[in-house]
């Protein structure tokens, strides 16, 4: 019972740091522009990440507005 418990603590750290590190990650152009033309067909998840991104990092933002209004 301990053992499961502990095995399910991890799991849980390990998929939110996946998800903070995924946030982290910078933005690529290409992400940006799927993001402003396929917005519709994009996973929930992934416009999440494009989204919380954007709200942590000034650097992509600059660029997602700059894409976002050619
Ligand atoms: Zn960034």
């Amino acid at each position: 019972m301990f053992y499961l418990l502990v095995t399910l603590a991890v799991y849980g750290v390990y998929r939110i740091s996946r998800e903070i590190i995924g946030n982290r990650a910078h933005l690529m152009e290409e992400e940006i522009r799927d993001y402003k033309y396929k917005r519709r067909s994009l996973s929930e998840s992934f416009q999440r990440r494009i989204t919380n991104h954007i709200g942590t990092c000034e650097e992509c933002r600059e660029q997602f507005t700059k894409i976002m209004n050619e």
